[in-house]
């Protein structure tokens, strides 16, 4: 069934009895060529694309829990490409380029909204490393501008541009990042990979690996063994346990991440604004609530909820940068586990093990990733070579010092 204008008009005559699953339940089926372990938006995401853009049929998707469960549900739905280093900048730029083209492609409303995402800055020192970073975007394509604090004021005047500690002195922005429904992403892909023949498999739990002469053939579940020849894991937050079911150790610790959202407000920010000075991110829904965010909690955790602690400080930041957001009531809380790696950079790679591939340590940003991780996981499943964007996801650079580290914050997980 295609989406469309003229499909919501019959069926709103019809009393919208003709709508069918958006996918199939399927139950596993003995054998499959390739297996994906992870049901969020990156697993749902390079199955599509390996059935589509590679012509495989033959694949399963398998979620231990619900398709939108995991942290493709749990975001604050930020996408942008605003990055400086060589090895990120051309694949968060073609993750965008796929968001731009994400809704006509899969026949899904996702509500991508390319409303804007601001960096501030709040001294000299901030200023130069925004300059810096613009320039770096320009450079390699992307769009950036530099705002001064009038430019600021003139969009954002609730803001607190006076404050001592904190004054604004203006911000980086990149016009095409913005905003996307989240778990609308997961339900778009997992229609239209259901489309091209994938089984979307939800309540089956990979439990272990079946490795001979060190290649996989298959895996383990709750709903009973799976051949297959390929099998890719896309499994955030959880990787390294899954991972170590296969007898590897992965670079990667587990920590919450924490998420707010207010009670419905009228129109008042107009896309995305971070705050210089503390780690705060906040954005308003198309229902009007404020979705706003900060640092993880600091310790190792696979609970997906978060501590008090942390609630403050996030508070604190958001006070900070618009003082009147004290007065709005918060309605929900949550958390999701996040892959954290050590230098806040993901990893596309193959494993020591043959036919066994990797797709983890997307730390805070894996969501504006999820069209690009799909896209080039799937390319690199299906011919077991590196897409060209995203040759510097390496498992071994670690070892070999070749660290992607944005941040500047050495080998610590919680700093990135
Ligand atoms: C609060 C919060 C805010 C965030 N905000 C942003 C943001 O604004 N922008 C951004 O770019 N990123 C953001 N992120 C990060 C982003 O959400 C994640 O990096 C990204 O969603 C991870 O990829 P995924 O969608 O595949 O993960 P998930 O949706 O978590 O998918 C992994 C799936 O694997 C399944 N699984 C685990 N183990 C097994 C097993 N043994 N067998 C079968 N299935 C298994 C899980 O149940 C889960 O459904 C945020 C994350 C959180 C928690």
């Amino acid at each position: 069934m295609r989406y469309s204008a003229f499909r919501l008009f019959t069926e709103a005559l019809r009393g919208n009895r003709g709508w069918q699953p958006a996918w199939r339940d399927a139950a596993p089926r003995r054998a499959y060529d390739a297996v994906i372990v992870g049901g969020g938006g990156h697993g749902l995401a390079t199955a599509y694309y390996l059935a589509k853009v590679h012509g495989l049929r033959d694949i399963a998707v398998l979620e231990k829990g619900w398709i939108g469960g995991g942290n493709i549900g749990r975001n604050t739905t930020i996408i942008r490409s605003n990055y400086l280093l060589p090895g990120n900048t051309p694949f968060y730029e073609w993750s965008l380029k796929l968001w731009e083209g994400l809704e006509q492609d899969i026949n899904y409303n996702a509500m991508v909204s390319q409303r804007g995402v601001l960096n501030l800055h709040h001294n000299d020192a901030q200023r130069d490393a925004n300059v810096r970073r613009g320039n770096a975007m320009r450079l390699q394509g992307v769009d950036a501008e530099l705002l001064d604090a009038q430019d600021v004021r003139r969009m954002l005047p609730f803001l607190d541009f006076d404050n001592a500690r904190f004054p604004i002195r203006g911000g980086l922005l990149q016009p095409r990042g913005g905003t996307v429904r989240h778990d609308a992403v997961a339900w778009g892909y997992a229609r239209a990979a259901d489309r091209l023949g994938v089984d979307i498999i939800q309540n089956c739990e990979v439990t272990g690996f079946r490795i001979q002469g060190g290649a996989v053939t298959g895996v383990e579940t709750t709903r009973g063994p799976i051949a297959a020849r390929k099998v890719g894991l896309a499994c955030a937050g959880n990787s390294s346990r899954v991972a170590a079911l296969a007898g590897l150790k992965l670079p990667i610790e587990s920590h919450v991440l924490q998420a707010f959202v207010t009670e419905g407000l009228k129109p008042l920010i107009p896309g995305v604004i971070t705050f210089g000075a503390g780690h705060f991110y906040i954005s308003q829904s198309d229902k009007g609530g404020l979705v706003f965010g900060g640092d993880i909690d600091g310790y190792n955790s696979y609970a997906q909820r978060g501590n008090l602690a942390t609630v403050e400080d996030v508070c604190e930041g958001g006070m900070a940068l618009m003082p009147m957001i004290g007065r709005a009531r918060l309605l929900r809380s949550w958390g999701g586990i996040m892959d954290m790696s050590m230098d806040g950079s993901p990893i596309i790679d193959h494993t020591p093990v043959e036919g066994l591939y990797l797709n983890a340590g997307w730390c805070y940003g894996g969501f504006k990733a999820t069209p690009g991780s799909g896209w080039c996981f799937a390319h690199l499943m299906a011919r077991d070579e590196h897409h060209p964007v995203a040759t510097a996801y390496r498992l071994d650079r670690f070892a070999a010092g070749r660290v992607i580290d944005e941040k500047g914050q050495g080998p610590h997980p919680n700093r990135h």
